[in-house]
């Protein structure tokens, strides 16, 4: 008799492994709690797949041989509670397509910058003429990379939420940007929790594999620290240079792998901030590591072109730079953003708040903010965090509102920057509809 998986969620990955999985025999089904989009149906008719939605089948669904679950699907769902307590195996996407996939694959962690480095590599390669797929959290389904097939590279998004269904998955190169606090409200408010599941890029890793880091961030040194790991670690700073295989010296971005190059100066890189010289060092050494030759990967980190709502410039209005970064939804990220600001600010802030602790912003905040523009349902927490510290704090509560009110409080030469340190859902689909709202609003001036 047929294997039987049920998917769990019809979005991007649910489709995508819906079709991976028809086209290697099993007997498919898929379920969504909700409506799905009509690009996913059409998929899942074009291959004949069945599925429902605004529904769950638990008689069909507890009929599974495995279940691949949407990262979005939290564990304390009413049906996944069902399948464990049957004891059904749930593994994610990445899980499932990564037992087919035959390229090598390069996985992209970290609580930020994740989207921005998966960018740069899948750049890096392209350039250099590879056959490659950009997939994962960074919106195309790995698994349907895999179903459509041909491609020599996977470059790989992971969130945690992805890493939290993987065990036998295996990186070739692993790229661990950073661990700060974020999404403890999935995870029982414990950072190791949050820690353990980031460290899942590096599980089943042996002696040929790569682990790429920053060896600036105390939460991953002091992971591995804690026991042995088999593969080769390959660390960046830009602070230390002992030992590192990238480094910044004298403004120079040096590569020690396989031999010490100089591969350019850091005024040379597309992107400016201190948190994107860390990313383009980690896609550097990932090219590097993949044997893409130096003036390649130096063209490819000049001519990024950044990611939308991730530091975007909009447009300049009356002398103020209007800014969006509105992925940035929590703190750490807020942090950067505000640090590589030349100018004095006026912050657009606000949202759901994840359990944020704001006192890490207070000496950034205290040195470039002028004003504070609050935008959320619930801003108490904000207002009351930074009441002391910035001379005016406004509250609003829609997007038009907070761009009126920045835009009223900022001069000539100062910079609007919407970077909210907050999920967008109270107000906003999500972080691109906040995203383009802000940009719509700022044109509207
Ligand atoms: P992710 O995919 O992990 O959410 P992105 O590349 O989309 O990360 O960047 C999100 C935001 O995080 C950016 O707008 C920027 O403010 C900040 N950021 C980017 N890279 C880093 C980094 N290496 N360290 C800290 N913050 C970063």
């Amino acid at each position: 008799m047929k294997k039987k998986i049920v998917i769990l969620g019809a979005g991007e990955s649910g489709a995508g492994s819906a079709v991976l999985a028809q086209m290697n025999g099993f007997d498919v089904f898929v379920s969504d709690k909700g409506p799905i989009k009509e690009k996913y149906k059409e998929i899942l008719d074009k291959h004949n797949i069945k599925w429902e939605e605004n529904n769950h089948n638990e008689t069909v669904i507890l009929s599974a041989d495995e279940v691949i679950k949407s990262p979005g699907i939290p564990e304390n769902a009413p049906v996944i509670l069902l399948l464990r307590e049957k004891g059904i195996p749930v593994i994610s996407e990445i899980e499932f397509a990564g037992r087919y996939a035959t390229g090598i694959k390069v996985c992209i962690t970290g609580s930020n910058g994740k989207t921005t480095v998966t960018n740069m590599i899948y750049h890096i390669l392209q350039k250099a003429g590879k056959k490659v797929a950009m997939t994962g959290n960074v919106g195309n389904s790995f698994a349907m990379a895999v179903a459509e097939g041909g491609y020599d590279y996977y470059v790989i998004e992971l969130s945690s939420f992805q890493l939290d269904g993987m065990y036998e998955f295996k990186a070739d190169i692993a790229v661990l940007m950073n661990i700060t606090p974020d999404h403890l409200d999935r995870y029982g408010y414990q950072l190791q929790n949050y820690v353990d599941s980031k460290f899942r890029v590096t599980q089943n890793q042996q002696k040929s594999d790569f682990l790429i880091y920053w060896a600036g961030d105390p939460i991953i040194k002091s992971e591995l620290n804690k026991k042995k790991f088999e593969m080769t670690l390959l660390p960046f700073s830009d602070e230390i240079t002992e030992g590192m295989t990238a480094y910044i010296e004298k403004n120079e971005l040096i590569i020690d792998y396989p031999n010490k190059t100089n591969l350019m100066t850091i005024h040379e890189l597309a992107l400016k901030g201190r948190h994107n010289v860390y990313n383009s060092m980690a896609a550097a050494i990932a090219g590097k590591v993949l044997n893409i030759r130096k003036e390649e990967i130096r063209e490819s980190l000049a001519d990024f072109q950044g990611v939308e709502h991730r530091l975007e410039p909009v447009i300049t209005v009356c002398g103020i730079d209007f800014i969006n970064d509105s992925k940035a939804t929590n703190v750490n990220s807020t942090w950067y953003a505000i640090e590589c600001m030349e100018n004095d600010i006026v912050w657009i802030v606000g949202g759901v708040d994840k359990g944020n602790d704001y006192s890490e912003l207070f000496p950034v905040v205290r040195k470039k903010v002028k004003a504070v523009v609050c935008m959320g349902k619930d801003n108490s927490k904000i207002m009351e965090a930074f009441k002391d510290m910035v001379p005016t704090i406004v509250e609003t509560s829609s997007m038009e509102e907070a761009v009126r009110a920045s835009y009223y409080l900022a001069k000539k030469g100062e910079t609007v920057l919407l970077s909210p340190a907050c999920a967008s859902f109270d107000l906003f689909k999500n972080y691109e509809d906040r995203g383009r709202q802000f940009k719509q609003a700022v044109r509207n001036l």
